[in-house]
């Protein structure tokens, strides 16, 4: 992960947890502007209609998305992953949430799946943003 001034972040959320990830990057907006920010599809939709950020959109998850950003993340283009995943409901893409997650383990990318990790990387990144552009904390 870098600590370039505008990090390239990836948000994903599963169907029942659309609300938290628009809750989360609402508590983010400011920071999140600043940043390259990529999408699944529908995840992506919300947040440029609900919270106008500007965001890459890639395919839905269940289409391919994941696997889309699990492809830029091997080719160094994601400094950070934002997938919360819906530990209680089948997902018919299983297969492609654990590629792109077992993806950040092998490229070393940090990969929060749990609003707790989340609200970990976010500040620390804005953090990180803020201190190599000068800014006061
Ligand atoms: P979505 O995809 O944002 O298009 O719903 C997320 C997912 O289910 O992986």
């Amino acid at each position: 992960m870098t600590s370039s001034a505008a990090p390239r972040i990836a948000l994903i959320a599963h169907d029942k947890k659309k609300d938290d990830m628009i809750a989360l990057a609402g508590e983010y907006a400011a920071f999140l502007r600043r940043c390259t920010l990529t999408a699944t599809g529908t995840t992506g939709g919300r947040l440029a209609a609900e919270l106008g950020l500007t965001v890459d959109r890639k395919h839905s998850g269940p289409l391919g998305g994941d696997l889309q950003i699990g492809a830029l993340l091997v080719e160094d283009r994601i400094d950070a992953v934002i997938f919360l995943r819906d530990p209680m409901t089948p997902q018919p893409h299983e297969p492609d949430i654990n590629a792109l997650v077992r993806a950040c383990d092998v490229h070393n990318v940090a990969c929060a799946t749990n609003m707790a990790t989340a609200h970990l990387v976010l500040s620390q990144l804005q953090a990180a943003s803020a201190a190599s552009n000068g800014e006061e904390r």
